[in-house]
């Protein structure tokens, strides 16, 4: 079995940055910190979420993000670690990146993820009704219809959720 769509993140249950202990650019420098660094990191954000407004994929942000890094802003970075260790130019490995664009609370990719999944699935699915000879597999076509009916129940929740009334909901 493969994932439906694979975001280059390596198999781990601690999804998001502090479950790891890898150096992150925007960890290090959030958006609440206040020091030089702080301009270089709000480029790498506004780059990361005019991109994402554009629809560009998870990877295709990451790798973006990568570049500009190691061109504009990795040798100028020195960067402390727990154990008080001084690193210069750390590395920001492209998984450290997709894993923050991705699962942090700052930026809310996870749902172009869904998308992409549910629309990788139903074209697997349907690729499968029918055969060769035109024979239909009623198995799958129910797969099918479900996966769909899930996918549009999803779409709507999302753009009531983003769009729309803003009205309080009961709790
Ligand atoms: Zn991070």
């Amino acid at each position: 079995m493969s994932a439906a769509y694979d975001t280059l993140v390596p198999g781990n249950n601690f999804r998001n940055c502090s479950g790891h202990s890898e150096f992150c650019f925007f960890c290090q420098f959030g958006p609440q910190t206040t020091n030089t660094k702080t301009d270089m990191a709000s480029e790498l954000r506004d780059i990361v979420r005019s991109m994402a407004g554009n629809h560009c994929e998870v990877s295709q942000i990451a790798r973006r993000v990568l570049t500009v890094y190691e061109e504009d802003v990795r040798q100028t970075i020195v960067y402390e670690t727990e154990d008080n260790d001084i690193i210069q130019a750390p590395e920001w490995s492209l998984a450290s990146i997709t894993r923050h664009i991705l699962h942090s609370a700052e930026f809310s990719l996870f749902a172009g993820i869904l998308d992409s999944c549910f629309q990788s699935i139903l074209m697997n699915l349907q690729s499968g009704i029918f055969s060769d000879d035109n024979e239909c597999d009623p198995e799958r076509l129910e797969q099918f219809l479900k996966t769909a009916k899930t996918y549009t129940t999803y779409q709507s929740a999302m753009k009531r959720e983003n769009g729309g009334s803003k009205r309080q909901r009961n709790a």
